[in-house]
């Protein structure tokens, strides 16, 4: 059965060393957290790597093409000017690595958030001009969620050219990460990985995304579509809540918030391979709205990953969408 993973990121060293320039303004990381990332098994050098271990992992799990992303919004820190720039010299070294293995490798645009006009003109060349199928974004620029209507040029673009916007967690802003995660009561290191990849950035990005149907973006933009991994970041256990308190004679939204959710979005596991999860997921969206991913290199697997979906006891018809059929209908790929 064809595999295509659509979290799978990639890191450039040029473009980390664009960035080095600018200091992280808005999080100050607790000191433990690189020790977190570590027991990740976080390493630049797989992010880096094409040729060697990440084609490997990809034939060890049975994984025909990987949707490429860079592993976070790479000009989250960079002004708006310099911005614009960093994101194209990004989009041109993922395109020259894409055209090295067509047959192996597709990709997620990068933007320029800081500079929406510029950031949906971005878009719109990788699309056109490099056949990316669609954008990876995350996080928030300047403290600005991306509901604000400042960015709404980049989501009408998405839906214009049918191209989906996959959403990345984040660090969350400092202030939130002090005050919800870290505690006197367990070491700094716990509440680093509390504040994150533990917990907290998938609370902040699921916000996002609930912040982004309150919007309205869906009724303007009715063909948008969203991915959301790591099994809908906990928003899909609070909808039946969310429907019942906020009704649309409040929100003023044409359907109920669950009905985006069930219409324009869709759920990758983002490697957490838990057997629960993946059986209601499926049941309460259906198997045309769940899409393969496996978050390399953040996470490593001791058997064959693949199995965990071709195992399981989904009729063969709702593996393939899963597998691949989704993925091949949502992102136009052959
Ligand atoms: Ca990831």
């Amino acid at each position: 059965m064809k595999i295509i993973t659509v979290e799978e990121h990639f890191a450039d060293q040029r473009i980390m060393d664009a960035n080095a320039k600018y200091p992280k303004t808005n999080s100050t990381l607790p000191p433990n957290f690189q020790k977190m990332y570590h027991s990740m098994r976080f390493t630049g050098e797989k992010l880096m790597d094409i040729d060697g271990a990440r084609i490997d992992f990809m034939n060890e799990q049975k994984v025909d093409v990987q949707v490429l992303s860079y592993t976070g919004p790479v000009s989250d820190r960079v002004p708006a000017a310099e911005a614009v720039e960093i994101c194209r010299q990004a989009n041109d070294i993922l395109y020259g690595v894409v055209q090295k293995h067509p047959d192996r490798f597709a990709a997620f645009a990068t933007l320029p958030m800081a500079n929406p006009k510029e950031a949906a003109k971005e878009l719109e060349r990788c699309v056109k001009d490099y056949g990316f199928v669609g954008a990876l974004i995350g996080g928030t620029w300047q403290g600005k969620f991306y509901d604000d209507p400042t960015f709404f040029p980049i989501f009408e673009k998405a839906a214009e050219l049918d191209v989906p916007i996959s959403w990345h967690p984040e660090f969350p802003a400092d202030v939130i990460q002090n005050y919800y995660y870290l505690s006197n009561s367990y070491p700094d290191l716990v509440g680093a990985e509390f504040a994150t990849a533990g917990f907290g950035w998938h609370l902040d990005v699921g916000l996002h995304m609930a912040r982004m149907v309150l919007s309205g973006i869906f009724d303007k933009l009715p063909n948008l579509k969203f991915i959301s991994g790591h099994w809908g970041e906990t928003i899909p256990a609070m909808l039946d809540r969310m429907d019942q308190i906020m009704r649309p004679q409040t929100t003023g939204l044409k359907k109920k918030i669950s009905d985006y959710y069930h219409e324009n979005v869709y759920f990758t596991p983002s490697g957490i391979l838990s057997k629960d999860q993946f059986e209601y997921i499926v049941k309460v969206f259906g198997a045309d709205h769940v899409i393969w991913a496996l978050d390399y290199p953040y996470i490593s697997f001791e058997k064959c990953s693949t199995d965990f979906l071709l195992e399981s006891n989904l009729s063969d018809e709702k593996k393939e969408l899963i597998a691949h059929g989704n993925a091949e209908r949502i992102l136009h790929l052959k």
